[in-house]
């Protein structure tokens, strides 16, 4: 079968370094954001980033990342460094590095001096040197700053340094360095990006089902990552076009859909309130919460989805007892036989929830988010979430976890759940 072929895939793409560049990167003022961005662009045309590394405003190791860089890759792209100011390097350690002077380019000097101009104002001396191109490379122009980028090839290396701040550099790289790239490098094809996502195992265990997907070599790529509760697999499709690359992904998605069956709800983007969202609209039914130990997060959740408020009638954030019993109908037999945090007042919140909003369904959440209050029987990240229908409840529980915010975002991924396995026997 073609797509389970092994294959080196990234031998056979030309490879790519990002360099960011400025003290703000490497201090922790500031996130380098641009390099993710620009691996992701990359990944679109068919070239994989093999590294990334962000430098401080320094000559000396300007030279030796950008050395290291033209050692090991065939594309090198920095950001940052490209300011006028007497801490912007990246036109002298590129030069450098390159062997190729700097040489003034009369039309970006002029283009420098015309957006000063329009503001109504001479261009300081400073902004001179931004005019400098290295001796054989070309001058990218900036539509939205003062600093040009520069494209610049040697026998062994493309290089591309781009300016520092995002609403310069992302135009730049689409107007003027994905075209050059295309051409240098050919049509090196498409990567497609498909995550399907899962609720309910821990990453092992579905590592455990998928294990000869996910290992070094299979063709397409899959790999796994955990986020909120939430275990993700990525399959990474490669091909001349977008076509191809879908040919690849889609046997695999549809391998994975089979063996994990119900824990898979949705891909990409897609969390666990915007399925349930979308189930509750196709079918046309209303939802409730009863929340303690989550505080309103799975409302909240829920009231991200534009066009819910046909769906999510409302909700109590029921931290104490007596907000359970007075406003839910727990009755206080079950909250002083099993405590709060226990499966029958769970049940009970979402069932007295549902009655008390009117909707066709509800969810509630009880637990201990921490960091006080554990006992041995029940320690914190015991949780227990309920959803409740018309004649009949459903609850389950985890125990896990330490911190409190991410017992809470677990939890309210939990009663989520439960709507959704319930409304996936539901036909819409
Ligand atoms: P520079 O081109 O070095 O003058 O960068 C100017 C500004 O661009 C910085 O102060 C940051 O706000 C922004 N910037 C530079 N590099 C990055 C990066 N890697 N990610 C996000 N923002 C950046
Ligand atoms: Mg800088």
């Amino acid at each position: 079968m073609e797509n389970t072929v092994l294959a080196s895939s990234a031998n056979s793409t030309p490879k790519a370094e990002v360099l960011a560049i400025g003290s703000e990167l490497t201090n922790g003022q500031c996130l380098d954001t641009n390099s993710p961005w620009l691996s992701r662009k990359l990944a679109e045309i068919g070239i994989t980033v093999r590294w990334h590394t962000i430098i401080g405003d320094d000559l000396d190791d300007n030279l030796q990342a950008f050395r290291i860089a033209a050692e090991r890759a065939d594309l090198v792209v920095s950001t940052g460094g490209l300011g006028p100011t007497q801490d912007d390097l990246t036109r002298e350690a590129l030069s450098r590095v390159a062997k190729a002077p700097l040489e003034l380019h009369e039309p970006s000097l002029a283009a420098i001096e015309q957006m000063f101009a329009q503001r109504g104002r001479v261009m300081p001396e400073a902004n001179r040197v931004q005019a400098y191109c290295p001796r054989g490379g070309v001058m990218l122009p900036n539509e939205h700053g003062t600093a040009p980028g520069i494209w610049l090839e040697t026998p062994q290396t493309v290089f591309v340094a781009l300016p520092g701040p995002p609403r310069e550099m992302q135009p730049m790289w689409e107007q003027e360095v994905v075209p050059r790239l295309r051409q240098r490098f050919g049509q090196t094809g498409v990567t497609i990006h498909r995550r399907i996502n899962t609720f309910g195992w821990g990453e092992s265990m579905v590592e455990e089902k998928v294990r000869d997907l996910t290992r070094r070599g299979h063709v397409p790529e899959v790999g796994i990552t955990a986020h909120d509760a939430v275990v993700s697999l990525r399959i990474i499709g490669r091909g001349p076009d977008a076509e191809a690359a879908w040919k690849q992904i889609e046997p695999i998605e549809k391998l994975i859909r089979d063996r994990l069956g119900p824990i898979v709800f949705g891909v990409d983007d897609e969390d666990l309130h915007d399925v349930v969202a979308r189930m509750l609209h196709e079918r046309g039914l209303t939802i409730a919460t009863a929340e303690s130990l989550t505080g309103g997060l799975v409302a909240q959740m829920l009231s991200r989805v534009p066009g819910v408020s046909e769906n999510l009638r409302g909700g109590v954030v029921a931290y104490t007892n007596e907000v359970k019993r007075d406003w839910l109908g727990v009755p206080q037999e079950l909250l002083d036989r099993y405590g709060a945090v226990s499966e029958q007042v769970a049940e009970a919140m979402a069932v007295g929830c549902r009655q008390r909003f009117g909707t066709d369904l509800a969810v509630s959440t009880t637990g201990l988010a921490g960091p006080g209050g554990g006992t041995p029987e029940k320690p914190v990240g015991l949780v227990y979430a309920a959803v409740a229908w018309e004649g009949g409840v459903r609850s389950s529980h985890f125990l896990w976890g330490t911190e409190r915010t991410q017992i809470q975002g677990r939890a309210a991924r939990m009663a989520l759940n439960l709507a959704r396995l319930h409304l996936s026997s539901r036909l819409p």
